[in-house]
């Protein structure tokens, strides 16, 4: 991972690459750069599934004088634990090791601060490297080094300007798994980093989903399990587009990711994506990431396609793709306008009106919490001059809340400040801005992140005085079968009191929605919601009944991509006063 600073400079910007090491997301880092080598971005590498890999903290590590706040072990070590979860590998402490450097293939997994010359060499301009070592023809990792930059300051506790420690060893241990960089600004192996930014902790969906393609029996981190979107990109000028960036958005949340990159024949295939209902948007891997930060060995030869205009499958209709367990769904073959894109989105910030921030780091995301309610700084060349219009968030969750109030440049890019608004309930994750102007599009794919709520379910909503439901809603289908295009499917709801309110949420899990608190009916109760189950935002169809049958029409698109799709419906009805909640069990609409 490298460096960024302030303002658009680039820090250091030494890339690194050698005969043997190879620190190259999502995308796998694929095998080559050597005689005989398989063809470009086709042989993934990887530990054996389930590998326990032991490995070592130089002697100094625990002194060493780059890193503030001490805990270097601790902080490594949760690094690799975040990549053991989600891989089910077992990187593993296996205690010290004297001598300093980690230049040679010694079958030490070495992880190293020392300030020595062949540590600096190997490490160059980057904050830290992690070369491996595979063997083939089992194409299976047998060696890993992380070396950490000594020019660099690293913090274990939160020390301002320098870099988060645990987010710098995340992205190190994901390069350690196999993984190479991703263009997602707000994933963990996107390949810059900047100071005071602790985002890197977490794995996002799209280095979940590059540890699920090379580790497939790993444990589930979504529990409804996962599916695979493949696809073919074409130029119009013909033929494939190689190395082009195409991510998935949740078409509900308007969460991004996962993504991967077209192979050099223009197809591509996205593994481990969570069950759900996805758009799919392609990009040209042209900044903030660009394809130098590729481990260029395994994409020998490729001539990467980046001068096309950012597009998304079934344009401003767009494609609906169902993504069930286990299952690989096909998209059309999308071709993009291969002309110069003039729209490039590069960061965003936040701001208030107290400090009134103007700066930027390409690249970095602006991290708020859910409920934000202040200012966005939304970057890109050229944006100060676009109407306010032309800025937007497909999510029904971030909403631009007012005319812009600020713009300006700096470093040839240029900002719009626009007044948003973050749901409470918006679940945590990557979002991305759209920009639309002169009929192209364009997306800052990750650049906005929301951090998870303090509280594990993120929306908690207390009503009444008792919560047992002893006169539970009874649901019903009619309308029919729940068939692909049937427009007069509905659901119907008996056992709802007139005038109580009435709440249907469709979901891909059949508990998404459960009462908890306090279950004698002394006290309060509260409604706990799934948000990332559900299929229609929260709170869904919201309604008043009017009898004790209650009717929601819900059409059901005449999307191909519906047709195998397990959807539950649920309901409850609440007064918001001492009136017990009435909640339904999930009941199954397959549609077929
Ligand atoms: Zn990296």
């Amino acid at each position: 991972v490298r460096a960024r600073g302030l303002c658009g400079s680039l820090l250091l910007a030494g890339a690194f690459v050698g005969a043997t090491w190879y620190a190259r997301g999502y995308a796998p880092s694929y095998a080559g750069g050597f005689t005989g080598a398989p063809p470009a971005a086709t042989q993934t590498i990887a530990w054996p599934a389930g590998a326990t890999v032991n490995y070592k903290h130089w002697t100094g590590n625990a002194a060493a004088t780059n890193v503030t706040g001490g805990n270097v072990t601790t902080a490594v070590d949760a690094a690799f634990a975040s990549i053991n979860a989600a891989s089910g590998l077992a990187f593993t402490n296996n205690g010290t090791q004297a001598g300093t450097g980690a230049a040679a293939s010694d079958s030490i997994n070495m992880v190293t601060f020392a300030n020595v010359a062949a540590n600096t060499a190997a490490v160059g301009g980057a904050l830290a490297i992690t070369a491996f070592y595979y063997t083939i023809p089992s194409y299976q990792i047998t060696e890993i080094d992380m070396v950490f930059n000594p020019s660099f300051t690293f913090t274990t506790n939160a020390t301002s300007g320098q870099y988060d420690l645990q987010s710098v060893a995340t992205h190190e241990a994901g390069h350690a798994a196999g993984l190479d960089h991703s263009p997602l600004c707000d994933a963990t192996m996107f390949p810059f980093a900047y100071p005071n930014q602790t985002l890197l902790r977490s794995l996002e969906k799209d280095d979940v989903a590059g540890l699920r393609q090379l580790y497939p029996t790993a444990p589930l981190v979504f529990p409804l399990g996962y599916g695979t979107v493949t696809g073919q990109i074409n130029l119009s000028t013909g033929g494939g587009a190689a190395g082009a960036h195409v991510f998935l958005t949740d078409a509900v949340r308007g969460t991004t990711g996962p993504g991967a990159l077209t192979k050099p024949s223009g197809a591509f295939t996205i593994a481990g994506v969570p069950v759900g209902i996805y758009r799919l948007n392609v990009e040209p891997v042209n900044s903030p990431m660009s394809t130098s930060n590729l481990g260029l060995a395994g994409w020998s030869g490729v001539s990467f396609s980046t001068n096309f205009k950012t597009a998304t499958l079934g344009g401003a209709t767009p494609t609906l793709l169902a993504v069930k367990s286990g299952v690989t769904t096909t998209a059309a073959a999308l071709t993009v306008t291969n002309t110069a894109p003039t729209l490039n989105p590069t960061a965003a910030t936040t701001s208030s009106p107290a400090t009134g921030a103007f700066g930027f780091s390409s690249g970095r995301p602006a991290v708020v919490a859910p409920g934000y309610a202040q200012f966005l700084q939304l970057w890109g060349a050229g944006f100060n001059a676009l109407p306010d219009g032309a800025f937007s968030f497909d999510s029904p969750y971030v909403t631009i809340t007012g005319p812009s109030t600020m713009n300006g440049t700096l470093a040839g890019s240029a900002f719009k400040q626009f007044p948003i608004s973050v749901a409470a309930e918006a679940p945590a994750g990557g979002y991305a801005f759209k920009v639309v102007n002169a009929g192209e599009t364009a997306f800052g794919a990750g650049l906005l992140s929301v951090s998870a709520p303090t509280t594990p379910v993120a929306a908690v909503t207390t009503y009444g005085a008792s919560c047992p439901t002893t006169n539970p809603i009874v649901f019903a289908t009619t309308g029919g079968a729940p068939s692909v295009g049937n427009a007069a499917f509905a659901i119907r709801a008996t056992g709802t009191t007139p005038g109580r309110s009435v709440f249907f949420l469709l979901s891909i899990a059949p508990d998404a929605f459960v009462t908890a608190g306090n279950f004698s009916g002394a006290s309060s109760c509260s409604i706990l919601v799934d948000l990332n189950a559900l299929v229609v935002p929260f709170p869904g169809f919201a309604l008043t009944a009017s009898t004790t049958t209650t009717t929601q029409p819900l059409a059901i698109p005449p999307v191909p991509g519906f047709s195998g799709l397990d959807v539950y419906a649920q309901a409850a009805e609440v007064d918001g006063g001492t009136g017990a909640i009435k909640l339904s069990q999930g009941a199954l609409i397959a549609v077929r």
